[in-house]
């Protein structure tokens, strides 16, 4: 294992900032980038990264890692140092209320503007060359504050990977995950070793999230660089390793399992892969995905738990009016899986109470929370 340390730019005079950067296996191969609670206050996804950090080690002194694995522990030391009166705040920068996750460069068109000229009839060498284009784009990128650094550094480090996930969680919470239409196949190969009870799929969720800035230019050059063929050559998801209460040894190990297995069979991990588990869901579209929404401020009951099916017309939740002690019920429009609430019970008017992976919804405009 080699660590890398990498120091922030644009800090306050006499705060420094630094990224941490785990590499194991050998330099040439296929590459996976696997970061740990980019929102900062995303706890279990830091445990789990500890669990990865055990077995990539141990893989690694045995000879059995085929390509190179870059694992951060934790990949935003400006959002774990961000406490606000006692509360943890991680998910947005305090400096200017932008989210951590969002509004990542999308390189597609400064790398295509590097391939002109430069494919031919072979998907394999134009992929290569397509990911050397996405790494001297990414390395062109500036930055003028900590937060702006951050999300370069982060880009830089992963958008020539084969491989990348990010780990996160939501407040209370199913395991889930997020990754572009295409790739619904691995998708749904990762959903099953994980466990996950829904696939949210997306060909652009809006906003530019860390994920579909690795996996999204390789769809945008596909369609700019036709007739050459080219994969994608980037599978990149945001893992939801449940509610942000959820730290438990034996769910970090198994995640952590999981995980080096989804790797093994990208052929990054020697040794022949196990059965894929039973899936617990299909993968469904995010634009179908019910966000249950408070329509006035009041205390929330819940009625349904993550992981529930719930039928369209059920009551999901109540909210109670605190003057009149009336109760309205929130049902939901769509049947699906219930897979993600908010982790507390005080909802201002608009406020997203829960999430149903629903079919029959087609949702427009930016589709993730804010
Ligand atoms: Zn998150």
């Amino acid at each position: 294992m080699h660590t890398q340390t990498l120091e922030l730019a644009g800090g306050t005079p006499g705060l420094r900032h630094s990224l941490r950067v785990l590499h194991f296996g050998p330099a040439d191969g296929p590459k996976a980038t696997i970061q740990a609670a980019l929102h900062a206050d995303e706890v279990p996804a830091l445990l789990v990264a500890q669990a990865l950090r055990e077995r990539l080690q141990r893989l690694e002194a045995e000879g059995q890692l085929l390509g190179r694995v870059q694992l951060l522990p934790w990949a935003n030391p400006l959002g774990l140092a961000q406490h606000l009166l006692g509360h943890h705040l991680g998910r947005f920068d305090l400096r200017d209320g932008l989210n951590y996750n969002r509004g990542y460069a999308e390189l597609a068109a400064a790398a295509a503007t590097r391939l002109h000229g430069r494919l031919g009839d072979d998907a394999a060498a134009n992929a290569a060359v397509a990911r050397q284009a996405l790494a001297e784009a990414a390395a062109a990128l500036t930055a003028d504050n900590p937060a702006k650094d951050l999300k370069r550094r982060l880009l830089q480090l992963a958008v020539d990977s084969d491989v990348v996930l990010d780990l996160h969680c939501d407040g209370e919470a199913a395991m889930h995950l997020y990754a572009l239409s295409p790739q619904a196949a691995w998708a749904a190969e990762l959903g099953a070793l994980l466990g996950a009870r829904a696939v949210l799929l997306a060909t652009d969720s809006g906003d530019s999230p860390f994920d579909e800035a690795c996996s999204r230019p390789w769809l945008l050059l596909q369609q700019a660089m036709a007739p050459h063929p080219l994969p994608l050559g980037c599978f990149s998801a945001t893992v939801e390793l449940r509610g942000e209460a959820d730290t438990r040894h034996d769910w970090a190990a198994q995640d952590a399992d999981a995980i080096v297995e989804f790797l093994r069979r990208r052929g990054i991990v020697a040794g022949r892969p196990a059965p894929l588990p039973p899936a617990l869901c299909e993968p469904t579209p995010l634009a179908g995905s019910e966000p249950v929404t408070a329509p006035a401020a009041g205390v929330v009951v819940f009625h349904r738990a993550p992981g529930d099916l719930v039928a369209a017309g059920d009551v999901v939740a109540d909210l109670v009016d605190i003057d009149s002690g009336e109760r309205h019920a929130l049902t939901a429009r769509s049947a699906g899986v219930l897979y993600a609430r908010c982790a507390t019970r005080w909802a201002l008017p608009g406020k997203r109470l829960a999430k149903i992976a629903g079919t029959t919804l087609a949702r427009t405009g930016p589709l993730l929370s804010p």
